[in-house]
């Protein structure tokens, strides 16, 4: 592209004289000195500057421009001259002064000089010599473009030189090249003069992203001194939402989303998911349908898989005390192929039930099975059994923490054993019938069965043939025609559990029927088969706690904790409490791997238990330091007689303990993930709130579990919560020392004892009044450390003013981001009233609501960003003003950001504070829980002049 160049044309005769004309289109005036009339070219009247003083000796006339600025960066210009050489032959006798060339000349200056003119000037920058010339009859004009190179001053003037020719000059016009403004690959590019500095071929331009496009690497592309862009660098891409579209990025449309930044297209949303409004980041899943934590959140949403099918026990060894549940895999597998079985078993006496615990063994294991198959051994006899299956798949844990399932059949399929019959009776017999009735064992509380069971077959059939016949009744009684006469029939009859399974013991009788001739007369065998499912051997098992009753069958509703905790204080010999509530495990079954932390009283570490009938797994095992007093041991295995009461999918569960051997130990199931607020703290910004949510909804559960079961935790912080791999939070640290003398939290009151103050509620600090209610106030905090990834409840002020900030109505901040509803829960939770808290069933059922609508998490707390970024966001921790901004981001925990600053050449606080939001995420930060807290942060920073703020409620 040309840019032209104004200027005017002065005439000087013979290097002294001048006259400047006047400028405008027409610039072409008859010279003084040779008139040429204006003449006419293809229609048009043209005007020419001219001269012809052919005939004369030493001719020097010039023609000098105005001054003619120049554009900084045009450091070459084009002077393209029109122009007229007439022939020196078609001169009469004059050939030998006169010329057919004219030159070019250029002068440089930093300022206009006027009309004052001095050839010594002037520069030679060309001879002009025309292609063609001008007969007497003939008008021949020239086209010659010259360039003027290494232009540096501010400007310069043009000139032209006559030395006895006979021409006329048409136009002259002056102009640089540029490189017009372009978009390429989504990078704009302005304007730019074409060519580099002085001598430079290549013009370097930086560019920037169109908007709604971002590129790891600024983007640039050079100008040629031909004015043609060339060789672009930095490729600029689409954010997430936005795919490119004729030079722009534009949203993706309803129904599409785009995850990444990328020049790839919007994508379809995947099956399972919602449909949104344009400019979709990730489809969420639709409702009922989730991602697993390790599905691509761009791939399809699952549903959770329905219930096993064909729950059945079936007896298939003929010690007592076993038998095998079989099923078959859900209906629906909510389009997931990671499906694998739990199975949960609950011993019911009367109408209380509990779980079975390490009283049953389920082999391979009771969890984690992929087949559809568990064999179950050591029942006891007069107890019922409920075994419930449930199918898991990938996105269980959202159910187990929850999450909407509206109305999908539940997962689990339930089997109650069915009641045994006691006894068969021949009523009347023919020939060839016989008439039979059976009896089964009263059960309390429930329905008697329905559905028998039969089957009978000759008794000397040959053994090779024996032929069965199998009848399903629906009474307890049956006339069984078209027998032989005079033969024994063995006969054996099942009650059938309401799911159809039999079960149940059953009972082997043998009946005849008449032979012709002989009277009628009712023989009885009967014969109790004993490797019959249900009715069970009493072991001699001095652990065993169940009551003199009958069998009773116990139905799904009952499975709901009906215990109250036991204070194993309350136990005169503390070891009866180990023994009654922990499986005893030998040491040569546990292998420690690694220490994975340090417990009060001994290292905590990784291992592995590998115990006869139990499947070989993971665990975390807790070791008691050698030279303990006898105090110590039994302080420290009180937490397992303690978490050995309890049993919820959220809670540590114990798996035993050593207490027979020297070092004594506790195994619990190990959870991969650790400590919660080591884990938030090591994620901070990068899980959104529904995740988080659905942790403090995993938590609630276990609270509500343990206020139900009459149990105060006293600690509960998040230090104390255990996360493992499925992200499941489990309440952990039971130890009935463990306020006093465990957690490092620990601060002795004046009311005695040592009370972790942040996390404790007022009237528990004041006068020790632990209650479950204290323990809401507790997880109020758990809630706020949560949202908050880990941070220190009060961050640095002192347990002292921890305490008056409490008393005189101050309460915690909303964390940045926090889902508003969830912040006013907590506020709920820190009630000075604690009869006004909520309680742990409240709360699980408000979280509940909460995930179960996500819209609900949208509308966000206040946020004030100079007290919840760490305090005080405005200087460093000293008071003083931040000393570089290593300091300031290692205070806002952003240090990973530290080299990102650098690189982009921000090195100050004051190029800090003049960063805007999309210079933040240009220069790389792109998480936007990073994103908001470091804007924030400047936020904070730019208001000086703000105190800090409290927070009262
Ligand atoms: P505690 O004595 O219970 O506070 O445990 C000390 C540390 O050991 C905890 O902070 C955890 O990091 C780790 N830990 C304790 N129990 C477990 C477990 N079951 N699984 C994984 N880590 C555990």
């Amino acid at each position: 592209m040309r840019a032209w160049v104004q200027f005017c044309l002065i005439y000087i005769f013979s290097g002294h004289s001048h006259l400047t004309l006047p400028c405008s289109v027409v610039l072409w005036r008859c010279s003084l000195s040779c008139c040429m009339p204006p003449f006419i070219l293809n229609g048009s009247q043209l005007y020419t500057y001219s001269v012809c003083n052919v005939g004369e000796h030493e001719q020097d006339n010039w023609l000098r421009t105005t001054f003619i600025q120049r554009r900084p960066s045009a450091s070459r210009v084009f002077v393209e001259l029109q122009f007229i050489v007439r022939d020196c032959n078609s001169f009469d006798g004059s050939s030998l002064t006169c010329k057919e060339t004219f030159n070019l000349f250029s002068s440089e200056s930093d300022a206009d000089i006027g009309t004052s003119f001095r050839k010594g000037q002037f520069k030679k920058v060309a001879t002009i010599a025309p292609d063609e010339i001008t007969s007497r009859n003939e008008l021949r004009i020239n086209t010659e473009t010259r360039v003027v190179e290494s232009l540096s001053r501010k400007g310069f003037y043009l000139a032209f030189q006559d030395i006895g020719a006979c021409m006329a000059l048409l136009s002259v016009r002056v102009y640089y090249k540029t490189c017009p403004a372009t978009v390429k690959s989504l990078a704009a590019f302005p304007e730019t003069v074409a060519g580099g500095g002085v001598n430079q071929a290549l013009r370097e331009v930086a560019g920037a992203c169109v908007e709604n496009a971002v590129s790891e690497e600024p983007p640039r592309i050079y100008c040629t001194v031909d004015g043609e862009w060339v060789v672009p660098v930095g490729q600029c891409q689409c954010m997430p939402g936005y795919e490119a579209v004729n030079d722009t990025c534009r949203d993706c449309q309803p129904g599409f989303f785009k995850a990444f930044v990328s020049n790839d297209a919007c994508e379809l949303c995947p099956v399972n998911t919602k449909l949104l409004s344009s400019g979709a980041l990730l489809c969420p899943c639709a409702e009922d349908f989730y991602r697993a934590p390790d599905d691509p959140t761009t791939g399809p949403c699952s549903g959770l898989p329905s219930a096993p099918r064909e729950l059945v026990a079936t007896t298939t060894q003929l010690a007592a005390g076993k038998l095998q549940l079989s099923w078959s895999p859900p209906e629906d597998t909510g389009g997931r192929s990671d499906i694998s079985y739990s199975v949960e078993c609950r011993r019911c006496e009367g109408t209380a039930c509990q779980p079975c615990g390490e009283k049953v063994r389920l082999e391979p294991a009771s969890t984690g099975l992929m087949d559809t198959r568990v064999a179950v051994s050591e029942l006891e006899p007069h107890l019922n059994y409920t075994f419930t299956v449930e199918a898991h798949s990938g996105v269980s844990l959202f159910a187990s923490q929850g999450l909407p399932r509206s109305n999908r059949p539940p997962s689990t399929s339930t089997l109650t054993t069915p009641p045994k019959v006691t006894s068969m009776r021949l009523d009347e017999r023919s020939l060839t019938s016989l008439s039979l009735s059976w009896a089964v064992a009263p059960r309390r509380l429930m329905p008697q069965p329905t559905r028998y069971k039969l089957t009978y077959r000759k008794k000397d059939d040959n053994l090779d043939v024996t032929t069965y016949t199998v009848l399903i009744l629906e009474k307890s009684s049956v006339q069984i025609s078209d027998l032989s006469p005079g033969t024994a029939y063995l006969f054996r009859v099942q009650a059938l559990s309401p799911e159809g399974s039999p079960g149940g013991s059953s009972i082997e009788d043998e009946f005849e029927t008449l032979t012709e001739g002989k009277e009628d007369a009712v023989e009885i065998h009967v014969i109790i088969i004993t490797d019959v499912s249900f009715l069970l051997f009493r072991r001699r098992n001095s652990h065993s706690r169940q009551g003199p009753e009958d069998t009773y069958f116990s139905s799904s509703e009952q499975l709901k904790p009906l215990k109250t905790y036991v204070d194993p204080h309350t136990y005169e010999d503390p070891n009866m409490a180990i023994l009654k509530f922990a499986s005893e495990i030998h040491p040569s079954h546990v292998t420690k791997q690694k220490v994975i932390g340090a417990g009060e009283f001994g290292e905590v570490y990784r291992g592995i238990l590998k115990a006869p009938g139990r499947k070989e797994g993971a665990v975390a095992i807790k070791t008691l330091k050698p030279g303990y007093s006898e105090k110590q041991r039994q302080d420290f295995l009180s937490e397992a007689s303690i978490m050995g009461q309890f049993s919820h999918q959220n809670i540590i569960r114990l798996e035993g303990v050593v207490t027979k051997f020297k070092h004594a130990m506790i195994v619990t199931e190990y959870m991969e993930n650790g400590a919660l607020d080591k884990y938030l703290k090591d994620r901070d910004g990068e899980m959104p709130s529904f995740q988080l949510v659905g942790m403090m909804y995993g938590i609630a559960a276990g609270m509500k579990y343990l206020s139900d079961m009459s149990y105060v935790h006293r600690d509960l912080a998040a230090r104390n919560i255990l996360v493992n791999n499925n992200l499941e939070c489990k309440v952990s640290d039971f130890g009935l020392s463990r306020v006093l003398e465990d957690d490092p939290e620990g601060t002795y009151t004046t009311s005695g004892g040592k009370i972790p103050i942040r996390w404790t509620a007022p009237e528990a600090i004041a006068y020790r009044k632990f209650t479950s209610a204290s323990d809401v106030w507790s997880f109020g905090i758990v809630m706020w450390e949560v949202m908050a990834f880990g941070e220190r409840p009060y961050w640095d002020m002192s347990n002292c003013e921890v305490m008056k900030a409490i008393n005189e109505a101050f309460r915690l901040p909303a964390p940045m981001d926090c889902p508003s509803a969830v912040y006013q829960l907590m506020l709920q939770c820190w009630l000075q009233d604690r009869s006004k808290r909520p309680r742990f069933p409240d709360i699980v059922s408000l979280l509940d609501k909460l995930l179960r609508s996500p819209e609900s998490l949208k509308a966000i707390a206040d946020f004030d960003p100079r007290v919840s970024i760490r305090l005080p966001s405005t200087s460093g921790s000293d008071g003083s003003p931040f000393r570089s901004v290593a300091e300031w981001l290692e205070s806002i925990k952003m240090s990973q950001y530290s080299e990102n600053f650098t690189c982009a050449g921000v090195v100050t606080m004051d190029q800090v504070l003049q960063m805007k939001n999309v210079d933040i995420k240009n220069i790389g930060v792109r998480l936007p829980g990073h994103l908001k807290r470091i804007a924030y942060s400047i936020l904070g920073l730019k208001d000086q002049t703000s105190t800090l703020s409290v927070f009262a409620v």
